[in-house]
């Protein structure tokens, strides 16, 4: 014992190391400037709740448990070689001090030539930002411009961190439910009849996690012409699911598809989910000036500038050889297809096939109000999910996470071996059901 630290925070006079001990402990319960008093914004939102599960699967596999993991986030290829070399050189030339806070120059080209190219959309250097992944962005952007009484428009099933960032940024999330029979897709009146004289933003992603929701070029445009008719409404999308994208289908950005609605879009990309380089930590976005370069001050007194070595890859990444995205995703969309025929083969389960992303989102409507072997009542997706994690070890997240109940999210970033074992155990587990 450190008598000295303990005198110093504990305000009390040890006598021996044992009662030293007994006060410290004494302290944890009486001691009033031991307890921290967290900041208010802390309850404004909730731990991610699919970090949430990885971490309870994490601890049952620890304990020797053995857990089919249909929870993945991100897609399980390496990050590709040219990305990989260019890191090493960029280590090798000891490029690795600080960078810009809004990206080095190189990493502000790749995302201009980027936007160009994938998506027709031109951007000034001064209307690129760069941060340490999407989710930064996001943040940075909702952080740079939301006050109070702000209205961010959000279609549910939503990315979970969406509300929480829009709470934290102290506004308020406008939820809209789109239901499974559109494909958990937005209608254009919908979004009309969400939009008020405070909304501010909608936040929108396509594809979406956890839906897959991709839509077409007709359903964005029949939404464009409701934003247009309001221009005080601006528009952040989420584009990082862009790349992966299934059955022929082709990617379209708001920005993209509705010119009128360039000067009040910031449309938002990485390198996590298409290049799978989740662990690189890069994002960017393009839009209006004046916003990024507020985004570029939030992140000023925060992270400062992205890694050199991760955005020396990052470039690599955008600016190299792209057929393999194209192969990855022909490799997600076999696996896909497993595990929608295996779900939708279980009793009580309905899902449809997803356009893009890397999740199945799937109804377990059926199964509410029946009871497990052990006699327990499945009331709630919460106890579904439980039920099958207790029961066959299968771990998926519940839908109340993404703002849409009785569902589950399933991801088929996961050996076809997993899929296909952990689909058979699903089966059986709502076989038991009665
Ligand atoms: N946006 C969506 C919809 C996501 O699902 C995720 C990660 O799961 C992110 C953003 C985070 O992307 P990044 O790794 O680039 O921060």
């Amino acid at each position: 014992m450190d008598h000295s630290l303990a005198h110093k925070f504990l305000l009390f006079s040890p006598v021996d190391s044992d009662s030293s001990i007994r006060n410290l402990l004494r302290a944890k319960t009486i001691g009033r400037g031991l307890v921290m008093k967290f900041a208010p914004r802390m309850s404004r939102f909730k731990a991610s709740p699919s970090q949430i599960a990885s971490a309870r699967v994490r601890d049952m596999v620890a304990n020797g448990h053995d857990i089919v993991k249909l929870t993945a986030g991100e897609p399980d290829f390496p990050t590709p070689d040219n990305a990989k070399a260019a890191a090493i050189a960029c280590m090798d030339a000891n490029e690795i001090r600080y960078t810009p806070i809004n990206g080095l120059p190189e990493m502000r080209h790749a995302a201009q030539f980027k936007f160009k190219r994938d998506n027709g959309l031109e951007y000034a250097l001064d209307q690129i930002a760069v941060g340490s992944g999407t989710k930064q962005i996001l943040f940075n952007c909702l952080m740079a411009t939301v006050s109070k009484g702000d209205e961010i428009i959000i279609p549910a099933p939503y990315w979970a961190s969406y509300p929480d960032m829009v709470q934290l940024a102290g506004g308020t999330p406008t939820i809209v439910n789109c239901s499974q029979n559109n494909q958990f897709k937005m209608r254009p009146e919908q979004l009309a009849e969400a939009i008020t004289a405070n909304t501010k933003w909608l936040m929108f992603s396509s594809p979406s996690n956890p839906t897959g929701a991709t839509y077409s070029l007709d359903e964005l445009k029949a939404l464009a012409e409701v934003l247009a008719a309001h221009p005080h409404v601006y528009i952040l999308t989420d584009d990082v699911y862009e790349h992966l994208i299934y059955d022929d289908r082709t990617f379209h950005t708001l920005a993209e598809v509705e010119p009128a609605l360039y000067d009040r879009t910031v449309t938002c990309n990485g390198v996590s989910k298409g290049y799978s380089m989740t662990g690189w930590r890069v994002g960017f976005a393009g839009g209006p000036k004046d916003i990024i370069a507020n985004m570029s001050k939030m992140q000023s007194q925060s992270t400062s500038g992205s890694s050199a070595v991760s955005q020396a890859a990052a470039v690599a990444a955008l600016t190299g050889p792209q057929e393999f995205v194209v192969e990855r995703t022909a490799n997600l969309q076999l696996r896909r297809d497993i595990l929608f025929d295996k779900l939708n083969k279980s009793k009580g389960l309905k899902c449809d096939l997803p356009g893009g992303a890397m999740y199945i989102f799937c109804s377990c409507a059926g199964n509410i109000g029946k009871k497990a072997p052990n006699g327990k009542l499945i009331e709630t997706d919460e106890d579904f999910t439980m039920y099958l994690l207790n029961s066959v070890g299968v771990a998926v997240v519940q839908g109340n996470a993404y703002g849409l109940s009785p569902f589950f999210r399933a991801s088929f970033v996961a050996p076809e071996a997993d899929l296909i074992r952990g689909g058979d155990k699903i089966q059986e587990a709502c076989a038991a059901l009665s």
